[in-house]
Order: C-alpha cells, then structure tokens, then sequence
C-alpha cells in the first residue's frame, strides 16, 4: 500500500463546529499548536481515511499526545517551573563537578 502523500487532501474543506467556518484540512491538520487537532479524526472520517493518513505521517507516541486532551494551563506552569528548578540544580552540579579549581 502506497503512502498516503501529506499534502493531498489539503485542499478539501469541512464546516468547523470548533470555529463556526469553513476550514481546509491543512488547517487541521497543522493546528494552531503547529500539530494536528485533537478532533481530526472525529472531523475526516467521513471524508476521507485519516486513519490511514495519521498512520503515514505520525508516530504512535505523537498521535498518542495529539490527542490527548489539553493540561490546564496551571498544570503547565507548574511543570515549566519544576523544570527550570530543575535545570538550575542540574547547572549547579555540573559546575561545582567541573569548577575544580
Ligand atoms: S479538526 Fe479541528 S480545526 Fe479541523 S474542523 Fe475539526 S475541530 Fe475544526
């Protein structure tokens, strides 16, 4: 079976209940978040095999994350500043190991 090619069904239009106007699947399937949109598949499946489509361009892993659903931004800010705790630890570590002097 060939490879479904990324940009074919670009053109192809639907009625966004999301954003109340028509889209082109390449809206959808870039995103605002530079992904596809978690509802692709409730959206397309009637149009075209988007199954098959997603399969072709996109990891288990990445249509995993695709589409689960959005963390509360709250959530997001905490991680960002773990993270960045974190790191500084990390920094702090790596330099004191490296300062040796
Ligand atoms: S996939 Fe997302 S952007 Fe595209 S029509 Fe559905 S809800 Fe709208």
């Amino acid at each position: 079976m060939s490879v479904m090619n990324i940009g074919e069904n670009d053109n192809r239009e639907i009625h966004c209940q999301a954003m109340g106007h028509d889209v082109p699947f390449s809206y959808c399937r870039k995103g605002a978040a530079a992904q596809p949109c978690r509802k692709i598949f409730d959206c397309w499946y009637q149009f075209f095999d988007i199954e098959r489509f997603m399969q072709d361009h996109y990891t288990q892993d990445q249509i995993h994350r695709i589409l689960s659903p959005p963390q509360p931004k709250l959530t997001t800010l905490i991680d960002l500043i773990q993270r960045a705790k974190e790191s500084a630890v990390k920094n702090r570590a790596d330099r004191d190991e490296g300062g040796g002097s």
